[in-house]
């Protein structure tokens, strides 16, 4: 999971959209970066001495230990009042029967937590997204004991159970992000009262 699933669907997708670039206005780039559990190194250094201007680069989409062991009834999307890619990553979940929430653990700041925060430093909007759960519910136990048993443990291997439909659906969600920010006229804005909107050059 942590992140052998994120660089499968970063794969995947390159795939699946290089079979049709007529779908696309934008070009999409496919970043597969090191060292993150080091502290972001792999996302610091491409941002760093980027392979296209980073004024050019108009969103940062994070797939990072999306956790696809429930159900697809809930996606948490970090980052999803700061900018128009998280109401658009709103819109997107909805359209497709999903409930979107902010992270119902606000305090971990996990928006700041993983490789998109690279990209938000440089004023990228950006957002990262979860298989998400309620607070309270049996899905919620399953993501607690995720987090205990196999966090950063050998145990986050092949073996382990997995909701393929689930994943299946994450990825779609994904590819309709991209299309639909690849192919809007406009470039996505940080919201006004953003935190993160001081780090936008202009
Ligand atoms: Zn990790």
């Amino acid at each position: 999971m942590d992140d052998g699933s994120g660089s499968a669907l970063v794969l995947d997708m390159a795939v699946s959209l290089k079979a049709h670039p007529e779908t696309l206005k934008r070009s999409v780039l496919f970043l597969l970066v090191s060292a993150e559990e080091k502290g972001l190194l792999g996302s610091k250094y491409f941002a760093a001495h980027p392979t296209v201007p980073i004024k050019s680069i108009v969103a940062d989409v994070n797939v990072d230990m999306f956790l696809p062991i429930v159900p697809l009834k809930i996606l948490t999307i970090q980052g999803i009042d700061e900018s128009d890619l998280g109401t658009r990553a709103a819109a997107i979940a909805q359209s497709m029967g999903i409930k979107p929430i902010a992270d119902p653990e606000p305090l971990r700041n996990r928006f700041i937590r993983s490789d998109q925060y690279s990209f938000i430093k440089k004023g990228v909007p950006s957002v990262k997204v979860d298989v998400g759960f309620e607070v309270g519910t049996p899905e919620q136990r399953i993501f607690k004991d995720w987090l205990t048993k196999r966090y950063h443990a050998p145990s986050d291997d092949v073996n382990q159970p997995v909701d393929l439909q689930t994943a299946a659906g994450y990825e779609e969600f994904t590819r309709r992000l991209l299309l639909e920010t690849a192919n809007d006229g406009a470039r996505p804005q940080w919201k006004q009262d953003s935190f993160f909107r001081r780090y936008a050059p202009d």
